[in-house]
């Protein structure tokens, strides 16, 4: 079993992570069960650079491997937006209620549908090299919000081929489609090939 840590202390995220590479002969342990202060500023403008500012941040902490991901919504008629600010689109302290209430208000009076897509950029990083993958989930943004699963803006994100939000699977649903599940799945493959060669 190869043992890794995962760079963030979201719960969600830990749970769908730790439920997506549990057949791969990998185990992730949270930072959340680490119990350190690091504080990393997500200065980056990609979900790219992100994740390995986050990977390499924890890496220079621990010196063990790290997975890390960053991960956010893209809208098109907002150009993009909230993008890499997804989690903090509201303000420093937004909730993700906030950050839906922007989300609508930008919206507001441009016409359906709103197409979307969440991004997710996964890293692996050793200290020497970085393994990177991207996975993405195409759908659209609805006007009120359904269902209490998931998290962020899981409520108004409907994928392309349902007629539920995000919010309204249940998570082993959410994992077979998720931008998060399409990443770490590759990445998982990708870290158990690299790992065999050495
Ligand atoms: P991160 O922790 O920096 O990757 O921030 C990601 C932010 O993007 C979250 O706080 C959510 O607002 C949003 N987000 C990312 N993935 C999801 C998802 O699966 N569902 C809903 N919102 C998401």
């Amino acid at each position: 079993m190869l043992k890794l840590i995962f760079a963030t202390k979201n719960n969600g995220k830990v749970v769908e992570v730790s439920s997506l590479l549990k057949d791969s002969g990998i185990q992730i342990v949270s930072l959340l069960g680490l119990g350190n202060g690091l504080n990393i500023v997500e200065s980056g403008l990609t979900f790219e650079e992100n994740a390995k500012i986050k990977a390499e941040a924890v890496y220079g902490a621990f010196r063990v491997p790290v997975i890390a991901d960053d991960s956010g919504l893209s809208v098109d008629q907002l150009d993009g937006k909230p993008g890499v600010y997804s989690a903090r689109y509201a303000g420093d302290y937004a909730t993700d209620q906030d950050n839906n209430r922007k989300l609508l208000f930008e919206l507001s009076g441009m016409p359906e549908p709103h197409k979307a897509r969440f991004i997710c950029s996964a890293v692996y990083y050793d200290g020497k090299n970085f393994i990177g993958t991207r996975g993405e989930v195409n759908g659209r943004i609805i006007k009120h919000a359904r269902g209490s699963n998931g998290f962020g803006y899981d409520p108004l994100f409907m994928p392309d081929g349902y007629d539920v939000t995000s919010a309204e699977l249940s998570m082993e649903e959410k994992n077979k489609i998720s931008h998060r599940a399409i990443a770490f799945r590759q990445l998982g493959n990708l870290i158990i090939k690299s790992s065999e060669k050495i």
